[in-house]
């Protein structure tokens, strides 16, 4: 099955610009972790064709993990917004720091020295020491689980079946060709694998796969029927003044912690009593007819957006922006923008 999988990785495998092709690492081109570790954290809930300007984006400001920790962490953010889940450039920017401070630089090769760092969890540990230090570890994404689960035909849904999952990819993992092996199967589960429609006459595994036999790949793996996500309610306010719209910065600990944003209420499960008590001054507020919604990962968001306009600048110790910081605002503030045509 190895051998099968890694001459198909061989001749069809991805093309991505933090890759280095079998060829060339048979010619002794190694990885950059950098680069590697870049592209792990930004495709994390991303996908590849959405993270990939990104990630050219931050090697052009920060050719080296030293560049990117000595910018200003509002840099870093600001330069984030639009790949969403902002913890992880925050994180991005820590880990970029204890390297530069604890590492001299240079990343470390183990998968347990790895997992260590903040925001590198078990996957992004795994994939960093196969493909970049020749590491004999078991990468287990998404993509892996799906293609796992259709091979032995796994009863257990997910997330339950997780952990059986992990150890049956570790049976097949490779130690000679670990990082070529871990992307091979993450490729066959994007490209081949997929999970509506896989295709599997032009798949290397399709002689050992249970769930094809079956009939019904896509039919796996299994799935425990989600629970509705909780809704939250709350109000946002857009405050203009000569083209120019009031921002606060939020709190660092919590969701969006050190970002700018509109300023606002709290986020509460009961709808507010009395939205405006949460405006930043008094005004002519007036509610779009447009609220916003918003899903993050465990909650729905319902944001009534009120605007007014100023003509002369309220008194406030928070920063006015103009088009360029708002470019940097997390997608639910530009989409309250947008309700109120901004
Ligand atoms: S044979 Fe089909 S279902 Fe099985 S691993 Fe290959 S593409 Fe997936």
């Amino acid at each position: 099955m190895r051998a099968g999988l890694l001459d198909w990785y061989d001749e069809e495998g991805r093309t991505l610009p933090w890759r280095i092709r079998p060829e060339d690492r048979r010619a002794g081109k190694t990885a950059d972790p950098y680069a590697v570790w870049l592209s792990e954290i930004m495709l994390q809930q991303t996908t590849v064709p959405h993270g990939t300007p990104y990630w050219h984006k931050f090697l052009e400001a920060f050719p080296t993990v030293i560049d990117l920790a000595n910018a200003e962490r509002e840099t870093v953010l600001n330069m984030w917004a639009g790949l969403g889940y902002y913890a992880r450039a925050r994180n991005l920017h820590k880990c970029a720091q204890i390297i530069r401070d604890d590492y001299d630089g240079a990343f470390p090769k183990t998968e347990a020295a790895l997992l260590k760092l903040p925001g590198i969890g078990p996957y992004t540990a795994a994939t960093i020491a196969a493909i970049c230090f020749d590491q004999a570890t078991n990468i287990v994404d998404g993509n892996v689980e799906r293609v796992i689960s259709r091979i032995f035909k796994i009863e257990e849904p997910l997330p339950e079946a997780r952990q059986p999952l992990r150890l049956l990819a570790g049976t097949l993992a490779d130690p000679r060709r670990a990082g070529d092996y871990g992307q091979a199967v993450m490729d066959l589960g994007a490209t081949i694998c997929t999970p509506r429609s896989p295709n599997c006459p032009d798949c290397p595994w399709d002689n050992y796969c249970l769930a094809k036999a079956n009939g019904h790949p896509e039919a796996y793996p299994k799935k425990s029927v989600k629970k509705p996500k909780p809704i939250r309610y709350g109000a946002a306010f857009v405050a203009l003044h000569d083209g120019e719209v009031l921002l606060e910065t939020r709190p660092d600990k919590g969701l969006l912690g050190g970002m700018a944003g509109l300023p606002g209420s709290e986020w509460t499960a009961e709808p507010l009593k009395n939205p405006l008590e949460a405006a930043p001054f008094e005004g002519d507020w007036v509610k779009s007819d447009n609220e916003v919604k918003h899903v993050f990962t465990h909650f729905e968001l319902r944001l009534d957006v009120y605007k007014a306009e100023f003509e002369t600048r309220p008194d406030s110790n928070q920063a006015w922006a103009d088009d360029y910081l708002l470019a940097g605002l997390p997608t639910v503030f530009k989409k309250a923008l947008k309700t109120v045509q901004f």
